[in-house]
């Protein structure tokens, strides 16, 4: 009984490490997904950045072409005979230099608006990559946390081995039903008392007896194997004086 409530303190351990080997990758699931949408937030800002980049450069663009005509008007000036063309291309020159001017402004506005964008990302910029490298940091912490655990795993379910071979053959079998059944915790309890607890239940009177004369019997309510504490420690002290 001794030997098998070893095993299952082992077989407890490799559980939780296997718990934890599970749960790490959907925790790193999660970090990606965070990563994912900061890379997405930056993209955007840096895309709204060049919207307004794009903007200054094309009115500066059709500025010069509108200056061009201009200057092109200019020249045909002189060129024309008739009072009443003569009127109508200075006309056509001074609607494009109103329309000149009023890019112009436009300009001015955007360089401010710009700026601010700029600094703005800038900004942006460096908190993003700071939540990206404390995520990167934390991927690398759990990703050496789950190498952590399995290899705490493969060293218990090494010093498991030796343990099969000393329990009873029909109570290893039991055992293995047991946990085979539970969902988890433990497959071997102690008594409390006149209870299980495995299950917080009453155990019959008889069984009771059963188990504190060193008879191995399961909790009806629950099935799980019982033992006695005070028998198991007194067994120890037998154990240690007679060495
Ligand atoms: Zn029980």
């Amino acid at each position: 009984m001794k030997t098998l409530l070893r095993l299952q303190d082992l077989d407890l351990r490799i559980e939780a490490c296997r718990t934890r080997e599970a749960e790490i990758p959907k925790q790193k699931e999660k970090f990606h997904v965070q990563m994912a949408r900061l890379q997405e937030e930056l993209e955007e800002r840096r895309d709204a950045l060049k919207k307004l980049q794009l903007e200054q450069r094309d009115s500066e663009r059709d500025i010069e072409l509108k200056q061009a005509q201009v200057s092109k008007y200019d020249e045909q000036l002189f060129a024309i005979k008739k009072n009443e063309e003569y009127q109508a291309l200075l006309h056509e020159i001074d609607l494009l230099k109103k329309q000149i001017s009023v890019q112009e402004e436009r300009i001015i506005a955007l360089m401010v608006e710009l700026d601010d964008a700029k600094a703005r990302f800038e900004e942006d910029q460096k908190r993003i990559k700071a939540e990206l490298d404390a995520l990167e940091t934390q991927c690398a912490e759990v990703d050496a946390e789950l190498a952590e655990a399995v290899q705490a795993r493969e060293a218990l379910e090494e010093q498991r081995k030796p343990f099969l071979a000393q329990v009873e053959p029909g109570l290893l079998s039991k055992y293995r039903r047991i946990r085979a059944n539970k969902l988890s915790g433990p497959a071997v309890v102690p008594l409390r008392g006149e209870i299980c607890s495995g299950c917080n239940m009453n155990v019959r009177a008889q069984i009771i007896n059963e188990v504190l004369a060193g008879e191995i019997r399961a909790c009806s309510q629950c099935g799980r194997l019982l033992y006695a504490k005070d028998r198991m420690s007194e067994m120890e002290q037998n154990a240690e004086s007679s060495v």
